[in-house]
């Protein structure tokens, strides 16, 4: 099978061009070509050699998965469905925010094998870790696809799947994604989220990105009931690494967390989440439950949301409120799903 073009880094590419016995500047022209000029067509490459261009195609495969779907939710969050061959398809959802602001949610793995009990993606078991490849050409599909006017400001890690389960390919899709060849992103606006893989943490302060951190629970008992990787790695030892990243980045860490009612949704719970983040540079992100078939666990009323979010306010701490987006085109968080082509249904709000 031919290496699918878009996996490669390019000191990696440089160092397979080499070794076929092609010129390692090569590199650089491809980069130019297919992520500057989004050609991907190696007969309009026209500063390569002939030789070269013709034998592109038997080199590499400039496929891109295909996208099965776009769906527009009426708040103007997009979700894109993407073929990935073997009956597998993965999601992204482009969410729109304040001041020109494009925030692409990337999908890392098929499936989760972390098991979070409210996350419908952790319902499935995991079916495939991404490609840096597929990862990049989620961002390079929506783009291809978006008015000229418009482009992607920001990338977040929290679609389906671990990013740290999956750690080569993400942080080379990274490395491509910000190469100033290319698309040129800027890594303080791509943010890696998880649910605490510690011994991984050190490679998203390497990789200058942003850390956000889903706690969703204020004490080790509740946490450890629904996010079973508390069992592994606990709170205070998720707290010790949140630190090293700010001590060595003087960057703030966000801390999602998952307002589910009666499970998290508590005032002594804000009290413990408070004192828990107090000594870390961060925001809190509360997110209220999104709700799926079967999840066992429901959203609080607005007014407990308030409630909390309130009282967190109260004693000082910067929180903010995760708006819901996308819900009714299911592309809001933790509602991510399609392991197979045929969840491509509308599913149930
Ligand atoms: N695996 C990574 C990134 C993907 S999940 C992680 O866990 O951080 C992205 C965010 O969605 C996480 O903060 C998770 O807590 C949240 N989430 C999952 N299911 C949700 C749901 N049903 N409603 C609201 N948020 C949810
Ligand atoms: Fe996996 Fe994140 Fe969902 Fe947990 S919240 S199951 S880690 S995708």
């Amino acid at each position: 099978m031919k290496p699918d073009f878009y996996s490669f880094t390019l000191p990696k590419l440089e160092q397979f061009l080499e070794e076929i016995g092609e010129k390692k500047f090569r590199a650089r022209q491809l980069f130019k070509w297919v992520y500057g000029h989004k050609i991907t067509n190696p007969e309009l490459m026209t500063n390569l050699s002939k030789d070269f261009r013709d034998n592109l195609n038997n080199i590499f495969s400039f496929e891109l998965p295909e996208m099965l779907f776009e769906k527009i939710s009426v708040d103007g969050t997009r979700k894109y469905l993407f073929d990935l061959g073997d009956n597998l398809s993965v999601e992204s959802v482009l969410i729109p925010g304040s001041g020109g602001r494009l925030t692409l949610c990337v999908s890392s793995e098929v499936g989760c094998n972390l098991a979070c009990k409210f996350c419908y993606t952790g319902k499935q078991k995991l079916k495939k870790r991404l490609s840096a490849g597929e990862i990049v050409a989620q961002y390079y599909q929506v783009s291809l696809k978006l008015p000229e006017d418009l482009k992607v400001t920001n990338i977040v890690f929290m679609g389906m799947g671990e990013p740290l389960d999956n750690p080569t390919a993400v942080f080379d899709s990274i490395d491509i994604l910000t190469d100033s060849l290319g698309f040129c992103l800027s890594r303080k606006k791509i943010t890696v989220s998880t649910s605490g893989i510690i011994p991984m943490m050190p490679l998203i302060t390497k990789s200058g990105t942003r850390l956000a951190v889903s706690l969703n629970g204020s004490n080790d008992k509740v946490r450890s009931e629904v996010m079973p990787i508390n069992k592994k790695w606990p709170i205070d030892q998720l707290m010790a690494a949140c630190q090293e990243y700010t001590d060595a980045t003087r960057d703030k860490v966000t801390f999602e967390y998952v307002l589910l009612k009666g499970v998290t949704d508590s005032i002594e719970q804000a009290h413990e989440l408070y004192h828990l983040t107090k000594r870390i540079p961060c925001k809190i992100n509360i997110i209220p439950f999104n709700e799926h078939p079967n999840s066992g666990y429901s959203r609080p009323t607005d007014k407990a949301v308030d409630k909390f979010q309130n009282e967190l306010i109260r004693l000082g701490a910067h929180v903010l409120r995760r708006k819901t987006m996308g819900r009714d085109i299911y592309a809001a968080c933790g509602q991510l799903t399609t392991a197979q082509k045929s969840s491509n249904k509308e599913l149930p709000v």
